[in-house]
């Protein structure tokens, strides 16, 4: 078992929480334990793993520094942020009912369905910018409550201590996709959440080199549900890639302190700029989440949208494809700049009707601030928006 870093600060704990120098070599980072098995003494009698689905020590390694730095107990590793989310629902048996936040990472939304909706679960999707909307989608068939802050892509804010009372009040688990933030702004246990998702793919990793998912929990009955579900169907990450995500996580803190910094300058710049109508970013004092995201967040993070005012499909995408430095591509959280169209790209999946209804229009358009020198990427916004 690795150090206890329970009573460090984040920093430290980045650094050290889940990985000690190695027993053999005294190797300061993880190996890659690059094995599909391991050797038995008998039958049953081993060091700890018998497989590498269920269970490698590079990924145990990244699984408690998840737990560690999420202040929860137990963490697992997943094949992608989309594979933590579908063993979070095969918790549930059909009939089973969720009530899912309408504003969401578009992939969530296609899993929910496109996939589930088949095996019997309902899914029920309210505006979780106030709790109070959950409400009258509760009956006795209500299990999980599932919700992201701050929302993909229109960064709206939500109250998790209140959406957890709610979650409470009718018995059902709460799920909180904690992806946009990262465990270094916001740690959703210590607000009453029952299970955290992650996209390591994105901050955690940090560098746009993997893909990789993961949930954090407290509750030992529900680290064995999924743990179970984790073996069993599979979608494990290699090690390879958990050594990736273990190697991000030790800057995390570093990367995210200039990405907020960043994300910052950049709102205010766009928010001068006359050719901009609206800037979606949850720092400005009067975006109606702000009290919130002052509560449960460190800081407000680098990912910020923002709407032209010539409102026309020509000038959005002349403007995407203007930037030389920012890139435009799918997914965010890496130390490069992105640029992306949700309506086309990250929440094509979304029905448009639905989508124009939850707000997220076809001319808004995604950043995902890196973290380069300031002045070259305002200088490289100013260029593309003319
Ligand atoms: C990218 C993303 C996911 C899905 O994660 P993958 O690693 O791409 O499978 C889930 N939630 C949010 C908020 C995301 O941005």
């Amino acid at each position: 078992m690795s150090q206890n870093t329970s009573s460090y600060n984040i920093a430290t704990k980045l650094i050290h929480a889940g990985v000690e120098p190695d027993k053999e070599t005294g190797a300061i980072m993880t190996p890659i334990y690059q094995t599909s098995t391991f050797a038995q003494s008998a039958p049953g009698v081993h060091k700890g793993y018998d497989y590498s689905r269920a269970g490698n020590p590079t990924r145990a390694a990244l699984e408690n520094a998840l737990a560690a730095i999420e202040n929860g107990q137990y963490g697992l590793a997943f094949s992608s942020g989309v594979a933590a989310t579908d063993a979070v629902i095969k918790l549930l048996t059909p009939g089973d009912e969720v009530i899912a936040a309408s504003d969401m990472y578009g992939g969530t939304y296609r899993l929910f369905s496109k996939v589930f909706e088949k095996f019997g679960i309902k899914f029920h999707y309210a505006d979780m910018k106030d709790a109070e909307n959950i409400r009258p989608f509760i009956n006795d068939k209500t299990k999980l409550i599932w919700t992201e802050t701050p929302t993909n892509p229109l960064i709206n804010i939500t109250d998790i201590e209140a959406v957890a009372t709610v979650a409470k009040s009718c018995g059902a688990w709460l799920c909180v996709d904690n992806t946009f933030a990262s465990p270094y702004l916001q740690n959703p246990l210590d607000f009453g959440a029952d299970i955290v998702l992650h996209s390591a793919t994105k901050y955690l990793g940090g560098h746009s080199d993997v893909v990789l998912g993961a949930l954090i929990v407290n509750n030992k009955d529900l680290y064995d549900q999924l743990y179970f579900i984790q073996k069993s169907t599979g979608a494990v990450p290699g090690p390879q890639d958990c050594f990736l995500v273990l190697r991000g996580i030790k800057t995390l803190h570093v990367r995210m302190d200039r990405h907020c910094e960043n994300g910052e300058k950049i709102a205010n710049f766009l928010r001068s700029h006359p050719k901009v109508k609206t800037v979606y970013w949850c720092g400005f004092e009067d975006h109606p989440g702000y009290e919130v995201a002052k509560k449960q967040m460190r800081k407000f993070g680098g990912m910020l949208s923002f709407e032209l005012t010539d409102e026309s499909i020509e000038e959005v995408n002349r403007v995407l494809s203007s930037t030389k430095i920012i890139t435009l591509a799918e997914s965010l959280g890496g130390v490069e700049s992105l640029i992306n169209h949700p309506a086309t790209m990250t929440h094509a999946s979304i029905p448009r009707e639905e989508r124009i209804k939850n707000g997220l229009s076809d001319y808004l358009i995604r950043l995902s601030i890196g973290i380069e020198d300031i002045n070259d990427l305002i200088e490289d916004l100013r260029q593309a928006i003319g």
